[in-house]
């Protein structure tokens, strides 16, 4: 075990640092602000805190040029981020992004496929109430999130993978979901049990860490950004989907059918993505159910897609689905390539 690590903190903004937009009015909207506003509120980073003085970590920052609402991020801030992060991968044990609550699991699950061979841990942490409020949570996703990144500090072990660390769980990034606007317990990794529990005591669960990748780290620099998702709804009228599946800019479509992977089987529709399929279109099903997931032959208004050529996406998020589509297609246009990748468990985003 070693003193002296290096944890690198990416600030991206989010709820964590914001402020009223009229500090004289607390009814004003919440707009980002600079990192500096933090760290005056956590004195456990500050120079002669606990993580610096007593554990002997050093910690360093860089806030992206524009702080945003997550709300407002693409998926070339996703690769800004990466891109951050492989210019210090040499130099640090573990990495920190503070980001905004309602699109960290699209960020997670982004960056879990452009890092290929990760081998340290990237912490994504945020928090419900801003780090000046008398009951924020700031500071313990904070602490927490700074323990995991300095993992060989604390005695525990070292996690090679995008987490999100949130009132006191570690999630896999891919895994997780936000579950609610308010509740302190912000995310939930539905099909996935947590990788670490921030109890009294720090408990990870090393059976279920990915394994230590072979091959050297680098960053992909691309995402595909011409895929789209839907959610199916009963009464979908096939007729409104007909301008998407005609433009020829949508390279892959995430549906996010009922059930088992459930779809309307009438001629409209069937015939709708018949088409699809014959332009090009890849077609990944995943499920609304929050728990389990898609298995196209369990039922008839499944097995008729299977037959299409529809993907199975398996237990897989909507986020991780999504995320994982735009990388595969930045990778490739080769329909078997592209098929076999997605039904891979790539980063360990699919039990099956
Ligand atoms: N709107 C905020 C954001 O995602 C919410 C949060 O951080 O909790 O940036």
């Amino acid at each position: 075990m070693s003193m002296s690590k290096r944890v690198f903190i990416l600030y991206t903004g989010g709820t964590i640092g914001m402020g009223h937009s009229d500090p004289n009015d607390p009814s004003s909207p919440l707009v980002p602000r600079s990192w500096e506003n933090l760290q005056e509120f956590m004195p456990a980073i500050q120079e002669d805190g606990f993580f610096r003085k007593e554990k002997g970590i050093s910690i360093d920052y860089h806030s992206l040029d524009e702080i945003k609402d997550s709300s407002q991020f693409t998926t070339d801030d996703w690769i800004c981020m990466a891109g951050e992060i492989e210019q210090r991968y040499d130099d640090y044990d573990g990495f920190i992004i503070i980001h905004g609550t309602d699109t960290m699991a699209y960020t997670a699950s982004g960056l879990s496929f452009l890092f290929e061979n990760l081998n340290k841990p990237v912490v994504l942490t945020g928090s419900q109430l801003p780090i000046n409020d008398p009951r924020t949570d700031a500071t313990n996703n904070l602490s927490n999130a700074l323990h995991i990144a300095a993992a060989d500090a604390f005695g525990l072990p070292v996690l090679n993978e995008v987490v999100i660390c949130f009132n006191d769980r570690v999630l896999r990034g891919n895994r997780a979901t936000k579950m609610s606007t308010n509740d302190f317990e912000g995310f939930e990794s539905p099909n996935y049990n947590h990788l670490g529990d921030l109890e009294e005591r720090i408990k990870i669960h090393t059976h279920r860490m990915l394994p230590k990748s072979e091959g050297a780290f680098r960053v992909h620099k691309q995402m595909n950004p011409n895929v789209m998702s839907i959610g199916l709804f009963p009464g979908l009228k096939p007729k409104q989907l007909r301008k998407l599946v005609e433009d020829e800019q949508i390279d892959g479509l995430v549906l996010k059918a009922f059930g088992n992977g459930n779809a309307p089987t009438n001629a409209e529709f069937v015939d709708l993505l018949k088409e699809a399929r014959s332009s090009g279109t890849h077609i990944l099903f995943i499920t609304q159910c929050f728990h389990g997931g898609v298995h196209l032959s369990k039922y008839q208004s499944g097995k008729v897609f299977e037959e299409l050529g529809v993907i199975e996406g398996g237990d897989m998020t909507d986020e991780a689905a999504l995320a994982k589509m735009m990388y595969v297609l930045s990778k490739s246009t080769d329909s078997q390539e592209v098929r076999s990748q997605l039904l891979e468990n790539l980063r360990g985003e699919r039990n099956y």
